[in-house]
């Protein structure tokens, strides 16, 4: 018997199977993979990953539920259940052999702090698939000159190249939450896109320049670089001084990160 679903951990868990199955279908997974799995619940998508995978990691940080699917993988060596924050859970430690493809239907609250630690041990993942507030996925696909795009779009698409699956209906879950759902891919790039250094440009200005999306270019950047070297960077970038932050788009935001940090 399972105990009531607690808001304070996002618990809306997935009840309808054919929804289940079309996200597990669509991540490509081949019998040698290993997946890490954040948040399992009640184990939705873990039965149906078991049974296809060399490995399955899933953290769940619920004691109760945790526990549960300890007693049902039992007999199963090959799934793992870490009752852990994947916040604070050791990814290095833990994901020996590499690569991993990620796969979560991760509580609303945490989207954006499991981007970033994602991010932060990037090189573990192949392949990443989120189901996640349909909102925070458009902002995650959002190419520049849409309303949505912003330093979310940027930091997302800087690290890998992000897909909209599909959506999901808030129907398909239990409790049934306010909001509808997106199930996203993202391809982790194996490349980075700048130097060290021009990342540090590149992060400080798209979160500086979004929070001011109203402005001009000329104004939003005039807190980084000054007078007469901006407008020759702005002119370099192929950027009228004039644009808003949302009009620019992504090889737009490369090519001014480069040029700032010269
Ligand atoms: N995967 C299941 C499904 O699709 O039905 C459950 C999804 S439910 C939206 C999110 C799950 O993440 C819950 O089981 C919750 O307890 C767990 N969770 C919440 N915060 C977490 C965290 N920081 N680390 C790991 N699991 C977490």
């Amino acid at each position: 018997m399972y105990p009531k679903p607690k808001k304070s951990l996002g618990q809306n868990f997935l009840a309808n199977p054919r929804v289940s199955r079309r996200i597990i279908d669509s991540c490509s997974l081949a019998p040698c993979e290993r997946v890490i799995e954040i948040g399992p619940g009640r184990g939705a998508l873990t039965d149906l990953l078991a049974p296809r995978v060399e490995e399955i990691i899933a953290v769940e940080l619920d004691p109760v539920l945790a526990g549960l699917l300890r007693d049902r993988y039992s007999r199963q060596v090959h799934v793992h259940i870490d009752c852990a924050d994947f916040l604070k859970w050791d990814v290095l430690r833990n994901c020996v052999h590499p690569p991993y493809k990620l796969i979560g239907n991760i509580p609303y609250y945490i989207s954006s702090p499991v981007l970033e630690r994602i991010f932060s041990c990037k090189e573990i993942f192949s392949e990443i698939y989120l189901t996640v507030q349909k909102e925070f996925a458009q902002r995650i696909v959002a190419g520049g000159g849409s309303k949505q795009f912003g330093a979310l779009s940027c930091f997302v698409q800087y690290y890998t190249e992000p897909k909209l699956m599909f959506n999901i209906s808030r129907n398909s879950f239990f409790p049934v939450p306010k909001i509808d759902s997106c199930f996203l891919k993202l391809v982790v790039r194996r490349k980075p896109l700048l130097t060290k250094r021009e990342e540090g440009t590149f992060f400080r200005i798209t979160r500086s320049v979004f929070t001011q999306r109203r402005k001009m270019l000329r104004n939003c950047l005039s807190s980084v670089v000054i007078g007469p070297r901006l407008f020759s960077i702005l002119d370099a970038a192929g950027i009228a001084p004039t644009a808003r932050p949302e009009e620019l788009s992504l090889p737009h935001f490369l090519t001014l990160a480069k040029l700032l940090s010269v």
